[in-house]
């Protein structure tokens, strides 16, 4: 009889994600969290960090699309770009098809993640040798405090709030953050789940509105993360997503998108009822 591997990953203590494993390609432990890479039945290779999926080959373009398209479709000119986190590389591969963006600064802390991406995820970390790519292995809340540069765009491309990842969903890296955009910059985040993580959303918006004059979440679908549903937040010293957003702009760039497009990043910003609620007073989308 053959044993056959599956990965769990089990979500709060009532709810688990199993899918089949057809080979494992990477397991290590590093100074910050547990590193894997599998290769799925389903889904093609995966990265998991301390068992949480991060990545996987099938759906990562839904995420990366709309974590770096939305904000970088609403500034008018980005030209520098910071992305915290996103050790896979993904959000760096789309933030570096926008030919006017001229450098974009990768902060990711742990060189575990970037170096297992490398060698086993091509899909997602396939532009680490861009040349407009500085990426950094640090702390990106000792990042953010210590800078001298100005951003157009900040991309929090983070982890959920625990161990290194607890502080970038806090006021200090927030205050830090907004001193190093440029007057009018952006900042958009990994911002969970309205399913099954509303306390973590209305902390982190309740956060980003002691900074900001105006905040707003924005949801996509996927596959892998609980609930299918997941949210990004969207913040900005001088823009609105909906109003400032120019369509012609995702015309002329002559992208193509397998997940973004003007109707999509349109209805992101739409809610379900329930969201706005919960969110009510938090959101400027509400
Ligand atoms: N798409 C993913 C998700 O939402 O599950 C996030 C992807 S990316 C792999 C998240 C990265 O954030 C991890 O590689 C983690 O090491 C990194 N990270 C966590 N805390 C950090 C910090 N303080 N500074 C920089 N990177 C950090």
């Amino acid at each position: 009889m053959h044993s056959e591997l599956w990965i769990e990953e089990k979500f709060q203590d009532f709810l688990s994600l199993k899918i089949k494993v057809e080979k494992v390609l990477f397991s290590g432990k590093s100074d910050f969290q547990t590193v894997d890479v599998v290769e799925t039945r389903g889904h093609g290779k995966m990265l998991l960090n301390d068992g949480l999926i991060m990545v996987t080959e099938r759906d990562e373009f839904a995420y990366h699309d709309m974590i770096a398209h939305v904000p970088l479709f609403v500034h008018p000119n980005p030209k520098n770009v910071l992305i915290i986190g996103g050790g896979d590389g993904g959000t760096a591969r789309e933030v570096l098809r926008h030919s006017g963006v001229e450098k974009c600064t990768m902060v990711e802390i742990d060189a575990m993640v970037v170096k297992a991406c490398r060698e086993h995820i091509p899909q997602t970390s396939c532009e680490f040798d861009n040349p407009r790519l500085n990426l950094l292995i640090a702390d990106g809340v000792k990042f953010v405090k210590e800078t001298n540069e100005k951003f157009d765009v900040v991309i929090i491309d983070s982890t959920d709030p625990i161990g290194p990842a607890a502080p970038l969903f806090g006021p200090e890296f927030y205050q830090d953050v907004f001193n190093c955009m440029a007057d009018d910059g952006v900042v958009v985040s990994q911002g969970e789940s309205s399913w099954y993580a509303m306390d973590i959303q209305q902390s982190l918006l309740h956060v980003l509105n002691s900074v900001f004059p105006q905040c707003f979440l924005y949801n996509f679908s996927n596959l892998t993360y609980p609930g299918g549903l997941w949210s990004f937040t969207f913040a900005s010293k001088k823009y609105h997503p909906l109003q400032d957003f120019n369509r012609s702009r995702v015309h002329n760039s002559g992208l193509e998108f397998d997940y973004y497009n003007c109707a999509v990043h349109k209805a992101a910003f739409s809610l379900p009822n329930f969201a706005r609620k919960g969110l009510e007073g938090l959101i400027a989308n509400g």
